[in-house]
C-alpha cells in the first residue's frame, strides 16, 4: 500500500476537487470519487454511505463491492461495523473484519474477501452525514498516517454533502436541511407560534474545503489566530474586575487559543490540503463528537469552550458570523444550542418563539421567555444542525414538538390549532374585566405572577387583580453582577408605578437550590434542594436581605408595601425575618426616608413542617403564601427538576388536597390572610378544586388568568368540593377522575 504523505493527500485532494468540477450528477462525482480515493490509498475496496433517513445508512457508492449492492444495501445506526463508526463517531481500523466486535455480514456486496476494515466518520459540526470506508483482502491495521488521510477526505465530503454535491435520486442523496422535521423536545411556556427561523449562532458555510496553496492557508491561519488571541486578551483585560465565573471562561479561551496542539493539528491539515477554514472545522467537528459522548461536566463545558472559540476563528477567517447578512425575518423563532438571560431580554418581545438544543424547563432563559409569554421548547436533539436561517418553523409549545420545514398538511393543521387558540384568547379577553364568581357566587381573587420588568404590562392585559408573587431574585439571576441598592430602589419603584395602587407581594431574595447566582460562589453542597437557600442564606448573611429590605421601603416611598419570605421552615425564622423588617424601618426613620403607609409581612408554606407549626405563629403571620412547586416537591419525596419524577404525583392526590385543607382550616381559624401561588394555580382543573378547598386567592403566570377564571365562572364550587370529598371517602389515590366527570358535564 501506498502510504499517505502529506503530498500524496494533497495529491488526493487535488483530483477530488477536480472530480467534484463540472456539472455532473451527484451519483457520478460519488462515484469518482471512491474510485479515487481506493486508488490513491491503495486498497481493493472505498465505499460511501450517507444516512437515508435518521436511523439507516445506505451504501451510496463503492469500488470493490458489489455493484448491484450500491442503495440496496442497508443497515441501522449501530448495526455492523460501518453503523458502529456512526453510532459512536470514532474510526475502527482492524485487520481482521470478519472478527471485529459488531461485524455483520453482507452477502450482497461481497465483502467476505475482505479482511481489513477502516471506517472513518463523515460528520460536520456534530452532525453525522455518513460513513467513508476502505478495505483490503490482505490482514494489516492501516498505518496512523492512513487513517488521517481519509479523515481529511471525509471532512472535504462532509463540506461538500453540506453544499449539495452529491444531490441524487432516492433517499439517500437528498439534499440537505430541506425535508421537513419533527423534533420532540420538552415543553417549557406553552402558546404556539408559527415563523422563520432566526439561528442565534449563524452557521458559517465554508465553500472552499481544499486549498491549492497551503503556504496561503498557513499564513490566513496564523493571522486569524493572532486576531483571536488579541480578541481574548483584549476581553481579559475588560474584565478584569467583572465576575469570577466570567474570568474562568475567558482564561480557558485563551489557553486554547495559544495550544500548541491545536495549532499544530490545524497546520497538518492544512498540509495535507484543507484550507484554513476546513482545518478549523475539522477539529471542532471532533470537538463535538466528543462533546456528545462526554458525561463529566468541566469536559462538557471546556470542549464547548473550545467549540465557542472555533466559531469565533471561523468567523474571523470567513468574515461571516454576527455579520452573515441575514436581516432578522419579521417572524423570527430563535434557534440556539442555549442562551442566556441576558442575551434572551435583548431580543426581547421581539421573538415569536423559541427552541433550544439544551436548556431545562427551569432554566433561566426558561424563566425570561415565560415572563415575555414567548412559546418555548427545550431539549429538541439536532435543532441547530438541522435548522438554517430562514427555514419555515412551527413551534408547540404545549406539546414539546417542533415542526421545521413542516409539508402542506402539517401547516394546515397548525393553523387551526394556532386559530383555535387565538379564538380561546378572545373569549378570555372577553371576560377580562369580569370578576372570577362561581356559579354559587364566591369571589376568587386571580392575581399574578411577576419577576421581570416585562412582566408588569400583563397586568394591564391579563385582567389580575395585582402581583401575588414578585420574584425579586430573578433581577439578581439575569445579570453579572449583584445589583446595587440604588438599581434596586428604581426598579422597585418603577414596579409599584406600573400596578397603579394594585397590590404587590415581593419576595425577598429566593437564592440557593437551583437558582444559583452567576457572580456568587456555588456552594458544594450534597443535596442543594435540601440545603442553604432562600431565608436560611438571608438570615445568615443578612447584608443583603437588609439591603433588599431598605431598598423596597424606599422604592415604596410613602405608599403600601407588602413583603413575604421564602422557604420558611419554622415559625422562628418567620420571627427572624420579621424582625429585620422592624430593624431596617427603624433606620429608615433615622435616616429621615419616608417610611410606607402600611407594611404587610408574610411567609410562604413551601415545607410541610410549617403546616404543622404552633397555631400562634399564624395568629402572628401577616399573610401565608402556599409555593405549591416546593410544597409538592417536599411533600412527595420528588424533585421538581427531575423530569423522571417531576410528574409522577398528582396534585389532585388525596394526601395533598387533605394537607391543603389543613392549612385552610388553620388559617381560618387565626383569620389569616391565604394564597397559592405555585404552578398549580395556573391550570385551571387543579385551580378550581383549589378554590373548591378554601383557597380563594390564587397568583399565576398572566396567561393562565383567562383559562382559569373562564373555568371558575362555569363551576358550582360547593357542588365541586361535595365531589371531591365523596372522592376522598370512597378510597381514590386522586381526586382527579371524579372532578372530570364531573366537569365534563357542566
Ligand atoms: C413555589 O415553590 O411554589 C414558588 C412559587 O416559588 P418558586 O417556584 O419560585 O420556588
Ligand atoms: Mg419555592
Amino acid at each position: 500500500m501506498v502510504e499517505s504523505t502529506e503530498s500524496e493527500s494533497r495529491k488526493l485532494l487535488g483530483r477530488l476537487r477536480e472530480a467534484m468540477a463540472g456539472d455532473n450528477p451527484g451519483q457520478a462525482r460519488l462515484d469518482k470519487i471512491t474510485h479515487l480515493i481506493g486508488d490513491s490509498i491503495g486498497t481493493e475496496v472505498c465505499s460511501v454511505y450517507l444516512f437515508r433517513d435518521d436511523d439507516t445508512l445506505e451504501l451510496c457508492a463503492s469500488e470493490g463491492l458489489n455493484v448491484e449492492s450500491v442503495h440496496q444495501t442497508r443497515m441501522r445506526i449501530g448495526e455492523g461495523l460501518v453503523g458502529r463508526v456512526a453510532k459512536f463517531g470514532k474510526v475502527i481500523n482492524t485487520p481482521d473484519a470478519p472478527n471485529a466486535k459488531g461485524f455483520r455480514y453482507m452477502p450482497e456486496t461481497g465483502e467476505e474477501r475482505f479482511s481489513s476494515f477502516l471506517g472513518v466518520p463523515i460528520q460536520r459540526l456534530g452532525e453525522m452525514l455518513g460513513v467513508l470506508v476502505v478495505q483490503s483482502k490482505d490482514a494489516r491495521e492501516f498505518s496512523s498516517d492512513a487513517v488521517y488521510a481519509l479523515e481529511v477526505v471525509a471532512m472535504v465530503i462532509a463540506e461538500m454533502t453540506e453544499l449539495g454535491a452529491f444531490v441524487g435520486e432516492g433517499a439517500a442523496l437528498s439534499p440537505l436541511h430541506q425535508q421537513p422535521v419533527l423534533l420532540s423536545g420538552t415543553a417549557a411556556q406553552e402558546g404556539a407560534a408559527e415563523g422563520h427561523v432566526w439561528l442565534h449562532e449563524p452557521r458559517v458555510l465554508v465553500t472552499n474545503p481544499i486549498a491549492d496553496d497551503p503556504e496561503r492557508e498557513q499564513v490566513r491561519l496564523g493571522e486569524a489566530v493572532e486576531q483571536l488571541r488579541m480578541g481574548v486578551d483584549k476581553m481579559l483585560e475588560i474584565s478584569q474586575n467583572g465576575d469570577k465565573e466570567q474570568l474562568e471562561v475567558l482564561e480557558a479561551y485563551r489557553m486554547f487559543a495559544n495550544s500548541k496542539g491545536w495549532m499544530r493539528r490545524m497546520e497538518e491539515d492544512i498540509a495535507r490540503g484543507l484550507s484554513a477554514e476546513a482545518a478549523v472545522e475539522k477539529e471542532q467537528s471532533q470537538a463535538r463528537a466528543r462533546l456528545s459522548q462526554a458525561q463529566d461536566a468541566y469536559l462538557r463545558e471546556r470542549l464547548s469552550d473550545l467549540d465557542d472559540l472555533s466559531n469565533r476563528l471561523l468567523r474571523i477567517l470567513t468574515g461571516q458570523g454576527a455579520e452573515t447578512g441575514a436581516e432578522l425575518p419579521e417572524d423570527p423563532i430563535l434557534v440556539a444550542r442555549n442562551i442566556g438571560p441576558a442575551e434572551l431580554l435583548e431580543y426581547g418581545r421581539n421573538l415569536k418563539g423559541i427552541v433550544l438544543e439544551e436548556g431545562s424547563v427551569g432554566s433561566h432563559a426558561a424563566i425570561v421567555a415565560r415572563a415575555l409569554a414567548i412559546p418555548l421548547v427545550v431539549n429538541a436533539k439536532r435543532i441547530s444542525t438541522e435548522a438554517l436561517n430562514g427555514d419555515h418553523i412551527m413551534v408547540d409549545g404545549e406539546q414539546g414538538v417542533v415542526h421545521l420545514r413542516p409539508d402542506d398538511t402539517v401547516v394546515g393543521a397548525f393553523r387551526d390549532k394556532i386559530a383555535m387558540l387565538a379564538q380561546a384568547q378572545q373569549r378570555y379577553a372577553s371576560i377580562r374585566d369580569k370578576p372570577a364568581v362561581t356559579l354559587d357566587g364566591q369571589k376568587i381573587d386571580l392575581v399574578m405572577n411577576a419577576g421581570l420588568m416585562a412582566d408588569l404590562p400583563s397586568l394591564e392585559n391579563s385582567g389580575a387583580e395585582g402581583v401575588g408573587l414578585f420574584r425579586t431574585e430573578l433581577q439578581f439571576l439575569v445579570r453579572n453582577q449583584m445589583p446595587r441598592r440604588s438599581e434596586l430602589v428604581a426598579l422597585y419603584k418603577r414596579v409599584l408605578d406600573a400596578a397603579h395602587g394594585k397590590r404587590v407581594v415581593f419576595r425577598t431574595l429566593d437564592i440557593g437550590s437551583d437558582k444559583v447566582l452567576p457572580y456568587m460562589k456555588p456552594n458544594d453542597e450534597p443535596n442543594p434542594a435540601l440545603g442553604w437557600r432562600a431565608i436560611r442564606v438571608g438570615l445568615d448573611k443578612p447584608g443583603i436581605m437588609r439591603m433588599q429590605l431598605q431598598a423596597l421601603m424606599r422604592a415604596a416611598d410613602g405608599r403600601p408595601l407588602t413583603v413575604m419570605f421564602p422557604f420558611v421552615a419554622q415559625a422562628d425564622e418567620y420571627r427572624a425575618a420579621r424582625d429585620e423588617v422592624t430593624k431596617t424601618l427603624e433606620r429608615e426613620r433615622i435616616l429621615g426616608h419616608a417610611l410606607p403607609e402600611s407594611l404587610e409581612i408574610g411567609a410562604m408554606l413551601e415545607t410541610p413542617s410549617l403546616a404543622f407549626a404552633p397555631q400562634k405563629f399564624f395568629d402572628d403571620v401577616g399573610f401565608i403564601s402556599v409555593g405549591g412547586n416546593d410544597l409538592k416537591q417536599f411533600f412527595f419525596a420528588a424533585d421538581r427538576e427531575n423530569e423522571r419524577v417531576r410528574k409522577r404525583y398528582d396534585s389532585l392526590n388525596v394526601s395533598f388536597l387533605s394537607l391543603i385543607e389543613q392549612i385552610v382550616e388553620r388559617c381560618a381559624i387565626s383569620g389569616t390572610p391565604l394564597s397559592f401561588c405555585g404552578e398549580d394555580a395556573g391550570r385551571p382543573i387543579e385551580a378550581v378544586c383549589l378554590a373548591a378547598m378554601g383557597m380563594h386567592t390564587l397568583s399565576m403566570r398572566p396567561a393562565s388568568i383567562g383559562p382559569v377564571k373562564s373555568l371558575l365562572m362555569r363551576v358550582n364550587l360547593a357542588d365541586l368540593r361535595r365531589v371531591i370529598f365523596a372522592s376522598r371517602h370512597r378510597g381514590d389515590q386522586s381526586v382527579r377522575g371524579a372532578v372530570m366527570r364531573y366537569l365534563r358535564e357542566v
